[in-house]
């Protein structure tokens, strides 16, 4: 499907006549802050120079479509309306499809969604449930910060534990047992952020809890959910990787990586 990849876009700032580029590349930096907290670009490096008259940001997107001004939310458009004030111009233009960037889910009607990320993830933190791939965050109504400050903080915490406990050095275990314990701080946000997000589209929103280990494929097959104390082991996988799923608690599991064949 054409556009529904990553995508590079070229984000052009108009200098105005006689001015340096001091004020733009301010500008260009607050409104790249907010287009990142609308879901509208993703990671947190860009490349910024000027070129002739203008500075010049370029971005990774989750789409083609995505700086379409219909998803600015209310800190972009003000960003924007800053930059009109000081006679900045700008000119969105998608630019190619990334190498190996991720796609979009183009699902009509997806039935739920998972809050799910790891360390090398730029995509959005939400998936579907039923392609399992990135929702830009855009298309959900904003959460109420404005904007999706609150999911993009809890990715950037996830995502920090994540690379603690890959790197195996430093607060490997404080890290594991955020990512891993349904009461820790982590999770207690997650699941947060999960339960406000459910509210806005009345569709059920789940919370991943990662499992790094476990004793025994009996005693594995055996765990309840940690929440309610149910059963909750799936006899087929969710997408070949989620084994245990409470509907009544909205959260989903692996079989322990060290099981795993
Ligand atoms: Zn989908
Ligand atoms: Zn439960």
């Amino acid at each position: 499907m054409p556009g529904n990849f990553m995508h590079v876009h070229r984000i052009e700032f108009g200098l105005p006549s006689g001015q340096t580029s001091e004020k733009t590349v301010e500008l260009a930096e607050g409104l790249l802050g907010a287009l990142r907290m609308n879901g509208q670009i993703c990671g947190r490096e860009w490349p910024i120079y000027t070129e002739e008259s203008r500075c010049v940001a370029i971005v990774l997107a989750p789409e083609q479509e995505s700086l379409d001004p219909k998803f600015h939310g209310e800190y972009v458009t003000r960003r924007i309306r800053e930059g009109e004030a000081l006679g900045i111009t700008l000119a969105f233009t998608p630019v190619a499809e990334d190498c190996g960037g991720a796609e979009a889910c183009s699902c009509h009607r997806s039935s739920g969604y998972v809050l799910f990320t790891n360390y090398l993830s730029l995509e959005s933190p939400v998936r579907c449930l039923d392609c399992f791939l990135p929702v830009p965050l855009y298309r959900f109504p904003a959460m109420p910060s404005g904007e999706y400050y609150e999911v993009i903080r809890w990715q950037s915490d996830y995502q920090s534990c994540d690379r603690l406990q890959m790197n195996c050095a430093v607060l490997e275990r404080a890290a594991t047992r955020q990512l891993s314990d349904f009461r820790s701080s982590l999770s207690a946000t997650g699941r947060e952020n999960c339960r406000v997000l459910e509210g806005l589209l009345g569709k059920p929103f789940y919370y991943y809890l990662y499992r790094a280990h476990a004793r025994s494929v009996k005693s594995e097959r055996a765990r309840r959910c940690p929440s309610c104390g149910q059963a909750w082991h799936l006899e087929t996988p969710l997408h070949s990787l989620f084994h245990y799923q409470c509907d009544q608690c909205r959260l989903l599991s692996n079989l322990a990586w060290n099981l795993s064949p």
